[in-house]
C-alpha cells in the first residue's frame, strides 16, 4: 500500500524532531503495510517552509538509512503545498515538488477557509498539466459548512485526500461523520495518512481503512488505494 501523505523528514517543520525519529517512523509504516511513502513537508505554510533542495537531500538521506537497515520501504519526494496565489509560479520555477515526481500536488487550504481565488488556482495548475489533490477537506471548516464547494472543485478538476485519522475518529466524533458523509458523497480519491509523529499524530493508516470497511465502504478501499498507487507511478486517477 501507498501512503501520499506524511512528514518523514527531520527537524523541518511539525513532523519528527530527529533522523531516529524519522527512522522510527519509517519502521512503523512497514508495520502499517506501507510499501511506499511520498514525503509531503510542509510547503508555504504559515509557520513552515521546507525548499526543494532540503526535500530532495533529505529523502536521500532517508533512502539510505532504508537499505542500511533492510526496511522494505520506498521512499518518494513532495510537498504539502499551502494554497497561495503564486502556487502555480512556484512550481513552474521548480521550487515545489509534485507527489513523487508525478502531474500531480497535494494542495492545502487554510483550515477555515476555501479562499475564492482556489479556483483559479486549481484552473491553473490544470493549464500546467498538473492535478491538484485537496489535502484533508474534511477538517476545512468552510467545506464543512457548504460541502458543495468541495463538490464544485472537483468539478473544476480537483481531486481529494482524506485522512486516515479522521475517519478513525482521531480528530473527534464531527470530522469523522463528515470523512464517512464525503465517502458516500464520492468526493474522496485518495488516502493519506499524514503521519507527523508516533505519539500525537501516528499512521493510524490500517485503521482508518478497517473503518471504511466496517461501514461498508470496501470499494472505496480499493479505489483510494488503487489511486495511491496510480499518484506515484503517475497514472490517471480512477473515479467513483
Ligand atoms: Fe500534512
Amino acid at each position: 500500500m501507498i501512503d501520499i501523505h506524511s512528514h518523514l523528514l527531520w527537524n523541518v517543520d511539525d513532523g519528527p524532531a530527529t533522523l531516529e525519529e524519522s527512522i522510527h517512523l519509517l519502521e512503523k509504516a512497514v508495520n502499517e503495510g506501507i510499501t511506499g511513502i511520498i514525503a509531503t513537508s510542509h510547503f508555504q505554510h504559515p509557520l513552515y517552509s521546507v525548499n526543494f533542495n532540503q526535500v530532495q537531500d533529505m529523502v536521500k538521506v532517508l533512502q539510505i538509512e532504508i537499505e542500511k537497515n533492510n526496511i522494505p520501504l520506498k521512499i518518494y519526494t513532495g510537498h504539502e503545498a499551502r494554497l497561495s496565489p503564486n502556487v502555480t509560479q512556484l512550481y513552474k520555477s521548480f521550487q515545489l515538488h509534485t507527489l513523487a515526481n508525478s502531474n500531480y500536488v497535494l494542495l492545502e487550504l487554510p483550515s477555515y477557509a476555501v479562499p475564492l481565488y482556489t479556483f483559479h488556482i486549481v484552473q491553473e495548475l490544470l493549464k500546467e498539466g498538473i492535478t491538484p489533490i485537496i489535502a484533508h477537506p474534511e477538517k476545512n471548516n468552510e467545506i464543512y459548512e457548504n460541502p458543495t464547494l468541495l463538490e464544485k472543485l472537483v468539478r473544476t478538476g480537483a481531486l481529494a485526500q482524506i485522512t486516515a485519522g479522521s475517519l478513525t475518529g482521531y480528530f473527534g466524533r464531527r470530522v469523522q461523520k463528515f470523512s464517512l458523509d464525503l465517502v458516500k458523497a464520492n468526493l474522496i480519491h485518495t488516502y493519506g495518512s499524514d503521519v507527523h509523529n508516533l505519539s500525537k499524530r501516528p499512521f493510524l493508516f490500517k485503521e482508518g481503512l478497517a473503518f471504511l470497511e466496517k461501514k461498508k465502504q470496501l470499494d472505496v478501499v480499493d479505489l483510494v488505494l488503487e489511486n495511491n498507487y496510480r499518484v506515484i507511478n503517475n497514472m490517471p486517477i480512477l473515479s467513483t
